[in-house]
């Protein structure tokens, strides 16, 4: 199997990305999981640039990684001067990197309008900046900046320039599809042609995703002989992003043949970009390809039934293979198959009690007409099959609820519920205060419930998540809270409706508990 290099950028051109901005402790963690995970070259970042990237190396240093090669970016000296003077160059070699990547110009008319330089001129940059890091001891993969852009202007004179970087010692001649825009038919004419022209030498691919082809161009480039692929986790980075490792490495060792990662590592993709997403702190994007919550989630019943079948039926891959797995959701388009697939959320046997489905199916169906989603609430459904076959017994009885807001002139907001309910036959009332409404709910419902039920001490709210929906002309606007709650064992998520932002918050609320509840007494049951 012919090996393919990686190298990451997301520390570098990821960080570049709007909405992403990386601590040094950050930094540190993600160089940590790449190592971890295989990638062969790290790029942490411009040295030269600021305090925060030039720490980064210093600490990295410290990390022994065992995998990867960390690298140093930076760009070719500046004009009419000497390498040996140049403080971006210089701080490069200080850093203690044994690899840099330096990105130097292709594109004739980046040359005349951004470097305002001559192409002669140009091309010295180049080459006495990759002899200057070679005579440090240093390797040096050649960035070559709009390449593609560059070709298609002037081929010789972008061939030129890497046959610069090349003379003057770079291992790899990365060609950059900077702008983002080329599609993949481009790029296999253009790489076929450098290929020819550079023989055995290494080449690299370097490609954004402004036309969401940055994953194709990716791979067709190695089709056409780069060796070395450049990229980002998540394909993080300015304006629409770097390609995506995510999706290329899976797509290079799955399907055409190519070894990146050992297979080991191969199955912690899901669990490195989730990662990732984690460090960022931006939310995971649920259609990503391979790694995705929902890259294998099915819906419609006449899918779930066939993959569950014959997975190769609307599955590309297996997804263990690279560590993300199936999920069958809940919905109105659901058949039998998506009911019996949630047996660990069911208190009925589908197959022995074939009718149980149709009821199951239909309350579904009416309850989405009110705007309720099952998809991810999980805790809802299974309370919600209990309902539609007359099984579902409530835990409590509410009486009266009231809620209040107070502000005071100095800011301050106080919010207060009070509760009264009827457990077993028990009459309670409780009073709590809260960080907002749900909160001071959520306090006085648990502080009522908890002398009877000492069990849901143990949930916690992991996540809530407010959404207005339009249920159809002529009715005021709903709103749709899931929430997700977790205890030491697991998470499930739950879903209100209603006209009323605290009522909908309610109902998901008592669904949480009580969807805890039934959990517990099942376990007992089974004990
Ligand atoms: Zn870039």
């Amino acid at each position: 199997m012919k090996k393919i290099f990686l190298l990451d950028t997301t520390l570098r051109d990821g960080a570049q990305g709007a909405g992403i901005s990386f601590s040094l402790q950050d930094k540190l963690k993600i160089a940590k999981a790449l190592d971890g995970f295989g990638i062969a070259y790290i790029e942490g970042g411009w040295p030269g640039s600021n305090p925060k990237d030039e720490l980064f190396f210093k600490e990295a240093k410290k990390m022994l990684l065992k995998n990867s090669k960390l690298v140093g970016f930076g760009s070719t000296r500046r004009k009419d001067s000497k390498a040996q003077n140049d403080k971006n160059l210089l701080a490069i070699v200080n850093s203690g990197v044994k690899t840099a990547c330096i990105f130097g110009k292709s594109w004739r008319l980046h040359v005349s309008s951004a470097l305002r330089t001559s192409p002669e001129e140009n091309i010295r940059m180049i080459s006495d900046s990759i002899s200057f890091l070679r005579s440090k001891g240093i390797e040096v993969i050649y960035d070559a900046e709009h390449f593609f852009d560059g070709f298609k202007n002037d081929k010789e004179y972008a061939v030129a320039t890497l046959a610069a970087a090349q003379k003057a010692g770079a291992v790899n001649l990365t060609l950059c599809e900077t702008n983002g825009g080329m599609l993949p038919f481009e790029v296999q004419e253009i790489v076929r042609y450098v290929k020819r022209e550079f023989g055995d030498f290494p080449l690299g691919i370097h490609a954004h995703n402004d036309s969401g082809c940055a994953v194709g161009n990716s791979l067709a480039a190695v089709k056409e002989g780069c060796s070395l692929v450049q990229g980002t986790i998540n394909g993080f980075g300015e304006r629409c992003g770097n390609a995506n490792l995510c999706s290329i490495i899976p797509a290079l060792q799955l399907r055409m043949g190519y070894s990146c990662v050992s297979e080991k590592n191969l199955v912690k993709l899901t669990e490195l970009s989730r990662y990732v997403y984690e460090i960022a702190n931006v939310v995971p994007n649920d259609k990503d390809s391979y790694v995705g919550l929902n890259a294998f989630a099915h819906k419609a019943g006449i899918h779930v039934s066939a993959v569950s079948r014959e997975s190769r039926t609307y599955e590309h891959i297996r997804p263990s293979q690279i560590g993300n797995e199936r999920r069958i959701l809940i919905s109105e388009l659901s058949g039998k198959g998506n009911i019996s697939s949630k047996s660990d959320l069911l208190y009925v046997d589908v197959e022995k009690n074939p009718e149980s489905v149709s009821k199951i199916i239909s309350a579904v169906k009416k309850m989405e007409q009110e705007g309720y989603q099952y998809e991810d609430a999980d805790g809802s459904f299974s309370l919600l099959t209990n309902k539609a076959l007359g099984k579902y017994k409530p835990f409590f009885e509410l009486e009266t609820l009231k809620l209040s807001v107070e502000k005071k002139s100095n800011g301050n907001i106080i919010t207060e519920s009070s509760i009264k309910l009827k457990v077993k036959g028990v009459q309670e009332h409780t009073v709590a205060e809260g960080d907002g409404p749900v909160n001071a709910l959520d306090n006085a419902l648990r502080k009522a419930l908890q002398k009877f039920y000492p069990e849901i001490k143990d949930i916690s709210l992991a996540d809530f998540k407010v959404r207005a929906i339009n249920t159809g002309a002529g009715t005021a606007a709903k709103v749709r809270v899931f929430i997700e709650s977790k205890d030491h064992s697991s998470s499930w998520g739950t879903v209100g409706v209603s006209e009323n932002i605290i009522e909908a918050s309610w109902q998901a609320l008592v669904d949480a508990i009580e969807y805890k509840l039934m959990k517990e007494q099942k376990n007992r049951k089974i004990k």
